[in-house]
């Protein structure tokens, strides 16, 4: 078991993430999320990962792309090494219960919670009144992803703390008004070197799928020539690198270069800045695209096989929607008769 899944009283330990087809994945998702996914699958406790469609059509998505886009997410999983015996894979839309307990959500989550969300204010930017009215409540179904398997653990990246504290809130208000201890403070566990990765043209953004400059970000299907012309150009300032981590903490831009590094290398930033400290970027730009490349190359290659198999790939997702149904129908039906809501 990961050192960072412990069980909570009354609950058995249960992992739960998901992942949008909002776009091609980033190096982001991959050192952020998928990793992480695929090292808590050996450590004993049920896995249930998500591609969140329902998430990701709260911005528009063109219907073709949107089927290439879930399929090829799901691709990412595979290849990244997840094992869709030992974990549940499957799509967020082919389990109508995530959508039954988001509307109960609804009804639990108040407005001023929701008002403060930063990604809301991120994604909306100043035209919120065209915005969905899918992204303003994306966080309530967020809490029904989740709470609908009796999550304990949510592996994230550092940009989705906020909502996984919204999903204990909406669990908490939901057992106190129904004076009920049925749904676990679900635990947010955000690790390692590369939990924020940034953009690679702004050091103080994101590093995310959905933005419109390509150059920002590194993309899992990248070919090598790409991902060391993005490294090279990625924006930096004129020093060398530091001798010391202290050193990076005004430098975003030299700061997560190292992260990715480190992240990448499986190593410190402490290991790393041993390594490197000191040397120019001229000189660690070609070590860090090396890193890359040898780590991603033989997963967009395993990425591109599996895609040439959508049938396969479809019926991995319609396996894993079947399993998570059996954790989730009872759930749900257990949240409606304490709700109140009549039913057979
Ligand atoms: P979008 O731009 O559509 O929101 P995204 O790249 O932010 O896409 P999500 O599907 O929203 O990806 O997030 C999936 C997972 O990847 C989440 O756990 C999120 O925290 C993590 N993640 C996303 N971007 C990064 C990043 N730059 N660094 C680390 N983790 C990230
Ligand atoms: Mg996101």
């Amino acid at each position: 078991m990961s050192e960072a899944v412990q069980p909570t009283p009354a609950f058995t330990p249960r992992v739960f993430s998901g992942i949008q087809p909002s776009g091609g994945l980033t190096l982001g998702n991959y050192l952020g999320a998928i990793k992480r996914f695929v090292d808590m699958q050996g450590s004993g406790v049920e896995t249930i990962y998500c591609v969140v469609d329902m998430h990701a059509i709260t911005v528009w998505q063109d219907p073709a792309a949107l089927v290439r886009q879930t399929r090829e997410l799901t691709a990412g999983y595979l290849a990244a090494g997840l094992d869709p015996t030992r974990s549940i894979l499957f799509n967020q839309s082919q389990v109508a219960e995530h959508a039954q307990l988001g509307w109960i959500f609804n009804c639990v989550a108040r407005l001023g919670w929701m008002n403060r969300m930063t990604q809301f204010k991120d994604k909306a930017g100043k035209n919120a009144e065209k915005a969905s009215l899918g992204l303003y409540a994306y966080p309530a179904l967020m809490a029904a992803d989740i709470l609908l398997y009796h999550a304990t653990h949510v592996p994230v990246g550092e940009d989705q703390k906020q909502h996984v504290e919204l999903t204990r809130d909406i669990a908490a208000k939901f057992n106190h008004d129904f004076g009920t201890e049925f749904f676990p403070m679900t635990e947010p566990v955000i690790e390692g070197a590369a939990t924020r990765v940034m953009s690679l043209r702004d050091g103080s953004k994101k590093m995310s799928k959905s933005d419109p400059s390509d150059a920002s970000r590194i993309n899992m299907t990248d070919d090598a020539d790409a991902i060391a012309k993005k490294i090279r150009k990625a924006k930096t300032d004129p020093e060398p690198l530091p001798s010391e981590a202290e050193g990076l903490a005004e430098r975003p831009e030299a700061r997560n270069l190292v992260n990715i590094y480190a992240a990448l290398s499986e190593q410190t930033v402490e290991q790393v800045m041993a390594e490197v400290g000191g040397r120019p970027f001229s000189e660690f730009k070609p070590l860090l695209a090396d890193l890359a490349v040898d780590k991603l190359a033989p997963i967009s290659t395993e990425m591109a096989r599996y895609m040439q198999d959508p049938a396969e790939i479809d019926r991995i997702l319609k396996d894993g929607a079947g399993r998570a149904r059996a954790i989730a129908a009872p759930i749900l039906q257990k949240t409606y008769e304490i709700v109140g809501m009549v039913g057979a």
